[in-house]
């Protein structure tokens, strides 16, 4: 590996390893275990981080929510800000110093249909980060040097984090409801990913109606900029949203409970386009006669290529987007996890390793 002694993780950085927040089994509280530091192979980076988003995703991950599955032991977390302090051989556009964070495609083949044709999103050879490699819960972690997302100096460690897997993905998810400025779109969901998904929506000059179960997190929404905001579970929010709007144009689901997914075909207008983000295990009613007679698009939309990524975080540079974030330490992390269960975030919650930890 290629260093330098000014970058390089100090004495006693390496000595102590990674300081990682470990799932050793499915459905069990993580552990705080120091690992050794790793190695950065052909062409990746060793990162030390700074920060780290803590997604849904990884609470999925732990508990082994998904058909396919993580192999415990691995450190989740795919949120991670950091600077790079160690290249392996094969790396010509990263430096050490360089700020990057890693991100749900932590790598793709680049050769296959998919990676070809802008798809590399559903690249079948992927690697995910915080999944099939050790992620962001730890005080170093490796990105692939050609798939970890560029992060322009001078941004705020805490809010630029949740950018790398909540923005992208409601960047992109946005981006192919195939809805136009002037047009209305419902999101539902306003946690993690639903807040941000108000803003991307507002900057992209789109009219925005909340949903969530959650009167708090409406009322955050409203702060955002959503227009309208509906509680599912104490109004009848289709009756309400075709009232007030006529249907939506696009939905974009980022709740995490299937009853969401079948109730956006109720929201949209004639011509809608519906898009699944959110990933909560289980399935949805689909009404053949209301698709086929509205002439409605379902599509699912995962993450965001690097492009995708590239232009995610220059709505934030460029100061249009403010995750509401409140920090934590990586010793929290079972509480997180408990409170993100409960639905008692508001925004998302954002690991500082910069803060001394309490052991
Ligand atoms: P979160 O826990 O921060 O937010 C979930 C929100 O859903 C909460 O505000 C909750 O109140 C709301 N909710 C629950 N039931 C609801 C219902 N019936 N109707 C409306 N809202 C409801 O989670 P997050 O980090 O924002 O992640 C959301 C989902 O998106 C997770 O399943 C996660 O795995 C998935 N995800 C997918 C991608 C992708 O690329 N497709 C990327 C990131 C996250
Ligand atoms: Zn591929
Ligand atoms: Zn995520």
């Amino acid at each position: 590996m290629t260093t330098t002694a000014l970058s390089m993780p100090t004495a006693s950085d390496t000595t102590d390893g990674v300081r990682a927040a470990v799932v050793t089994a499915f459905g069990q509280p993580l552990r705080i275990e120091r690992l050794d530091l790793p190695e950065p192979g052909y062409g990746e980076a060793l990162v030390k981080l700074e920060t780290s988003g803590v997604c849904h995703t990884d609470l999925h991950a732990a508990h082994g929510d998904w058909p396919v599955k993580p192999q415990p032991p691995f450190v989740p977390g795919h949120e991670g800000y950091g600077t790079v302090v160690a290249l392996g051989d094969g790396v010509d556009d990263l430096r050490i110093g360089d700020k990057v964070g890693n991100a749900w495609l932590w790598s793709a083949c680049g050769r296959c249909e998919y990676c070809r044709t802008g798809w590399e999103t559903l690249c079948e050879s992927q690697q995910n980060g915080g999944y099939s490699v050790n992620g962001s819960f730890g005080t170093y972690m490796l990105v692939n040097a050609a798939y970890a997302a560029r992060i322009p100096d001078g941004l705020d460690p805490l809010e630029v984090a949740p950018i790398l897997c909540a923005g992208v993905t409601v960047y992109k998810g946005l981006k192919v409801t195939d809805t136009r400025p002037g047009q209305w779109v419902a999101i539902s969901g306003i946690g993690g990913l639903g807040h941000i998904a108000v803003q991307y929506a507002r900057a992209m000059g789109l009219r925005v109606v909340a949903v969530d179960i959650d009167d708090a997190k409406l009322a955050l929404a409203t702060k955002l900029g959503a227009e309208l905001a509906f509680n599912a579970t104490t109004s009848d929010v289709v009756a309400e949203v075709q009232a007030a709007t006529g249907g939506v144009h696009g939905v974009l689901v980022t709740a995490v409970h299937p009853q969401a997914f079948g109730q956006a075909i109720g929201l949209t207008r004639r011509g809608g386009t519906i898009v699944f983000v959110g990933l909560p295990p289980g399935e949805f009613p689909a009404p053949i006669f209301d698709i086929v007679l509205k002439g409605l698009t379902i599509r699912g939309s995962i993450v965001g290529t690097r492009q995708d990524m590239a232009e995610a975080l220059d709505f934030y540079a460029r100061g249009l987007i403010h995750p509401t974030v409140h920090s934590a330490s990586l010793d929290d992390i079972n509480d997180v996890f408990s409170r993100m269960e409960r639905g008692q975030i508001d925004g998302r919650i954002v690991i500082d390793y910069r803060r001394p930890p309490s052991e």
